[in-house]
């Protein structure tokens, strides 16, 4: 069965595709939502600006397109952050999104090796994965942690989702590597929500679907994700709802970073200006190597911002690191319905 949402939407998402750039498409049926995207040229943007191993490239791509799906549909100017903390060669992996799919991420090790992600990234009783939400217009951001499950990330942000958000949820992340190339194939992933008031019906529908998902087919002239979507929704009469694109983009710059160096404290700056060098950075996220002069560094501190921070070692209207007494858990079911 076929809505007519769905034959008008067939020629439009192939064309989109066609001109080359990532997608990211939402389905409502019923109770069930749907989302879908084709995410490789993002993946490749993150892994390009570090030395990666092709484990690692797969294990930040799946963080990153998880990240990527859970962000997708929340409040405007929100900003979702996913830590995967395990015990494993990998160390820790963070990945964020805003809702505008403003996206980004890294791994700890990027060089890291294993046979398999959930080897790399390394289930224990500590291991965990926490989400970090953020948004201008709150007092504070929410965070809710999980243990990791299964080191397969998506699993594990399902498992998420069914604990802190109270969201019934079924995911899928997929990041193909070629070998002789040494890149990114391929990167795309679903995830599948079941808003209040969910049948068993839908539900078992729905696990059938998920099930013949590795004999699914793209029609021609569809493009992957709407075909991802139409097929996870069949027998459900859903409904194309929106479609958007996510992209890398790195917030970091040099007032950043001047910020950063005045969190250190007052005496610590004024040791760093008596050595008379540069302060050297790179960023954690996208590679950019950032120089400051003492100059720079002495004049900030002077500033009125500068002077305050360096003081309070806080910044306005956030600091850029979240303490984790200022977080509250995610609030409880209902309250986070952002599908
Ligand atoms: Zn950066």
């Amino acid at each position: 069965r076929r809505s007519p949402g769905q034959v008008a939407r067939a020629g439009a998402g192939a064309a989109e595709e066609a001109a080359g750039g990532d997608l990211l498409v939402r389905y409502l049926g019923g109770t069930v939502s749907a989302r879908a995207l084709v995410a490789t040229d993002l993946v490749r943007k993150a892994c390009a600006n570090h030395k990666m191993s092709p484990i690692a490239s797969v294990a930040l791509g799946r963080a990153l397109m998880g990240t990527t799906l859970l962000a997708s549909g929340r409040d405007a100017g929100e900003k979702l952050q996913v830590r995967i903390a395990g015990g494993g060669p990998c160390g820790t992996i963070i990945t964020e999104a805003s809702s505008a799919l403003d996206c980004r991420g890294f791994v700890a090790e990027p060089e890291a090796e294993a046979a398999t992600v959930p080897e790399l990234v390394g289930v224990t009783e500590e291991s965990s994965l926490r989400v970090t939400r953020t948004h201008p217009f709150w007092k504070s951001p929410y965070s809710g942690t999980v243990q990791l499950k299964s080191g397969e990330i998506a699993e594990d942000i399902v498992h998420y989702l069914a604990t802190s958000e109270q969201t019934p949820a079924s995911m899928g992340l997929s990041v193909e590597w070629d070998a002789e190339a040494e890149e990114v194939k391929h990167a795309e992933g679903w995830l599948i929500t079941l808003l209040p008031g969910w049948d068993e019906g839908s539900v078992g529908v729905v696990e059938a679907n998920i099930n013949a998902f590795d004999r699914m087919e793209t029609p021609e002239g569809v493009g992957r994700p709407d075909a991802i979507c139409q097929h996870l929704m069949r027998e459900l009469d859903g409904e194309f709802q929106t479609t958007e694109s996510p992209h890398w983009r790195c917030t970091c710059s040099t007032e950043r970073l001047l910020t950063a160096v005045m969190m250190l404290g007052k005496t610590e700056v004024l040791r760093i200006l008596r050595e008379k060098e540069p302060l050297e950075a790179t960023c954690d996220w996208c590679g950019v190597h950032m120089s400051l002069t003492p100059d720079q560094v002495r004049a900030h501190m002077k500033s009125k911002v500068g002077r305050r921070e360096v003081a309070t070692r806080s910044s306005s209207p956030r600091g850029l690191k979240i303490e984790d007494e200022e977080l509250q858990d995610m609030p409880n079911a209902g309250t986070a319905d952002w599908s």
